[in-house]
């Protein structure tokens, strides 16, 4: 992962670690089992919160800090909205 700041460290790179766990084929049949091993792997690496960053940065797809593709676009997507606007008042819901 060039840009990746510590790499050396990355719990992915240790032996017994398969690289197909971090995949990107989020729909594919056994993309639920591989997710949940490779989110384990990333629980232990000392460096996730910097993947996750740079993997958002770069628009890395697979997992990568911990977090799916979709996971991280949907974090930065739910960032991006505005906040919802207030509820009417009860006096202005029964006038209308
Ligand atoms: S956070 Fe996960 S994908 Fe990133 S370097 Fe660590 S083990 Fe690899």
């Amino acid at each position: 992962m060039p840009g990746l700041p510590a790499w050396d460290l990355a719990a992915c790179a240790r032996p017994g670690v398969d690289p197909a766990w971090f995949t990107d084929a989020e729909d594919a049949a056994e993309a639920d089992t591989y997710i949940g091993l490779a989110k384990r792997v990333c629980r232990t690496c000392p460096i996730e919160l910097d993947c996750r960053a740079w993997a958002v940065a770069t628009s890395q797809p697979g997992i990568y800090g911990g977090r799916t593709e979709s996971e991280r676009l949907g974090r930065r997507r739910r960032r991006r909205r505005p906040s919802p606007s207030p509820s009417p008042s009860p006096d202005l819901q029964e006038a209308s």
